[in-house]
């Protein structure tokens, strides 16, 4: 009964269900984090402006130049696609569904299947050999991206998931989110935030850039005028960090992760450091340098800012310089860098 329903709305959508069973070594599909995922993991981005008048017909056109391109479909153009819920009740959790094409097939959501593709929900889909992951979103800007990631078992935000996944046995990893901890801990009532008043709700933003899941999200969310105003740090602005520093060890949105470094680096701008027995101590600088190694993984992956955020750590310099010469295969922004032995930091 629930293959023939299934059948039914799949065959609306020009896709036929397969008997096949799912191979194990497939990642899971509440695992299958790709949005997370950078250009380092080998991310590839085929956006589509929806507007235009056959937005939809593009990306499914889009998903299928990708799918091609990155081998999702097995010789007899087998692939696995992602049911919903609400087409599949009858599981509590959503699992992948062996599916191939018809003649006119629809992914994007534009169908008379409940398929609900970008435009509702989101789309997920995978090799059978479990190689490549295929996802489709869409943006607040109005566009929709397929976004494909290889070999997604080496991907540091699906393999930080699956190894969650996998932790069944007591001496597994706990299942803790340390950055929400950290915020549950704080005492933000006490702290006055840049914007005038009590930091209470900067617990809230901090909680929100912490789960967000879509850079819509992430956007929504400004930091600016409240943990610092133009490069000074305010009063609540170490016990942030130390939220955002816990973050950083966390699975995040790309853009959340982005944003985090961009205010690590604003806050260690103009910081004035307290003398404490003839030593400066600079609060925002102690605990950007909690996150010393994971700012590094970070810079390694691709994002800049995670650079910069080390460079204005004191003392940092020297290992950047060495960290930067020894990337066998560096990212973009080190060619900007002009690292040279001479170049002492001011
Ligand atoms: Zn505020």
């Amino acid at each position: 009964m629930r293959n023939a329903a299934i059948s039914d709305a799949l065959a609306k959508a020009g896709l036929v269900l397969l008997p096949s069973p799912v191979p194990a070594e497939v990642c899971p599909p509440e695992g299958a984090r790709v949005d997370s995922c950078s250009p380092a993991d080998g991310r590839i981005d085929e956006a589509v402006d929806l507007a235009q008048p056959d937005g939809l017909e593009r990306f499914d056109e889009a998903w299928l130049r990708l799918a091609t391109r990155m081998g999702l479909f097995a010789e007899d153009g087998t692939f696995l696609f992602l049911l919903g819920v609400t087409l599949d009740p009858g599981n509590e959790y959503p699992l992948w569904t062996p599916v191939r094409l018809t003649e006119h097939w629809n992914v994007s959501g534009h169908n008379a299947g409940t398929i609900s593709g970008p435009i509702g929900g989101g789309l997920l889909t995978a090799s059978t050999d479990g190689e490549v992951i295929i996802s489709g979103t869409t943006w607040q800007n109005g566009t929709a991206s397929a976004v494909g990631v290889p070999h997604p078992y080496r991907a540091e935000p699906i393999r930080r998931d699956s190894r969650r996944t996998a932790a069944t046995t007591p001496e597994a990893e706990p299942q803790v989110n340390l950055a929400l901890t950290e915020i549950d801990r704080i005492d933000w009532n006490s702290y006055q935030c840049g914007c005038g008043r009590s930091a209470a709700h900067v617990a809230d933003m901090l909680r929100k850039l912490v789960s967000a899941t879509t850079e819509a999200q992430v956007s929504r969310i400004e930091l600016s005028n409240h943990v610092e105003i133009q490069s000074f740090p305010t009063e609540v602005a170490p016990a942030a960090l130390s939220v955002l520093v816990a973050a950083l060890g966390e699975g995040l949105h790309p853009a959340a992760r982005h944003k985090i470094h961009l205010t690590l680096y604003f806050c260690l701008g103009e910081e004035e450091p307290v003398m404490v027995d003839g030593i400066p101590v600079s609060a925002c600088e102690d605990a950007a340098r909690q996150g010393l190694w994971q700012l590094y993984r970070d810079a390694a992956a691709g994002f800049e800012a995670a650079a910069l955020v080390i460079n204005r750590i004191r003392g940092e310099r020297e290992r950047l310089e060495h960290f930067v010469s020894r990337l066998e295969d560096p990212p973009k922004w080190v060619e900007s860098w002009n690292f040279k032995p001479k170049d002492v930091d001011s």
